[in-house]
């Protein structure tokens, strides 16, 4: 019925493996995969998991990757609906978007439920610039409801992602609710020269290529640009039509992408 709500199917199945660099955040998700796997294990020794955890970094550093590989690791069900698709025109859709959301997940048990910019609905109330006000407040006093509504050992981790946990209502960091935090930061440098293993997996590297050299010459890079990154250097290898991706094509590829790009027009204007 919410078009927004996506599950997504064992066939993509992402698992840890596939998230570089992120060590520790994935140990502090591993007892998560653990009690997903084995809920009542965790109740019969009345252990309690937080229900909610809030993944707080930039853009692209892996923070929808590493909630989908808890899901993964865990073979359970993956709800994800972004915090933007929450907040409609017409009041009261987007508090029934949270209600099917949660609904969906009971049904589903055990189950990850991924709220992507969960800033756009949970930012703190009254900062609001005018239009969407009540709705937004609407919206999140539901999610706070359905938070409130289910038990501790349901098989039900919420987990949310934000670049801005500095403007978020404090009403969603209590107990019960997202009461724990992982942070996710930019890569290091051998971060990155794992994230660029990963990406260049099926892609045939030149002998001229060297990863770590890569990962030297892109600090402040996320995982997104790094990615993309690679992705620019196979398109400038396949117009040469040389059959495997040289550093030359690496290093021209960094002005097209993210950091480079931005740095380049700089220049220019
Ligand atoms: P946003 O806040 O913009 O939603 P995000 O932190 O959720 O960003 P992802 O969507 O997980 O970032 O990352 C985007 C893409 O970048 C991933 O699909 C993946 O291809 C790549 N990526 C990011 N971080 C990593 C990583 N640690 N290992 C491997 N790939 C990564």
């Amino acid at each position: 019925r919410s078009r927004a709500v996506m599950e997504t199917g064992g066939s993509k199945k992402v698992l840890f493996k596939d998230v570089a660099g992120l060590q520790e955040e994935k140990e502090e998700l591993e007892e998560v995969v653990d009690f997903l796997k084995n809920p009542n294990m965790y109740t019969s020794l009345g252990a309690r998991i937080p229900k909610g955890i809030l993944l707080v970094g930039p853009p692209g550093t892996g923070k929808t990757l590493l909630a989908k590989a808890v899901a993964g690791e865990a073979g359970v069900p993956f709800f994800s609906i972004s915090g933007s698709n929450f907040v409609e025109m017409f009041v009261g859709v987007g508090a029934s978007r949270v209600r099917d959301l949660f609904e969906q997940a009971k049904r589903n048990a055990p189950c990850i439920i991924f709220i992507d910019e969960i800033d756009a609905v949970a930012r703190r109330r009254g900062t609001g610039l005018g239009g969407g006000h009540d709705e937004r407040e609407q919206t999140l006093n539901q999610m706070l409801v359905e938070m409130d509504g289910f038990g501790v050992n349901e098989g039900i981790i919420v987990m949310a992602a934000t670049n801005r946990v500095d403007i978020l209502d404090p009403a969603i960091l209590r107990p019960g609710r997202f009461d724990r935090k992982v942070a996710v930061g930019r890569p290091d440098v051998k971060g990155r020269e794992e994230i660029l293993k990963v990406h260049t997996k099926n892609k045939p590297l030149g002998s001229d290529v060297n990863l770590r050299r890569v990962a030297q010459t892109t600090a402040g890079f996320t995982g997104a640009d790094l990615e993309n990154l690679m992705n620019e250097a196979a398109i400038n290898a396949a117009k040469s039509k040389q059959g495997y991706i040289s550093q030359r094509d690496i290093e021209q590829s960094f002005v097209k992408v993210g950091i480079g790009a931005e740095k380049h027009s700089k220049v220019i204007s």
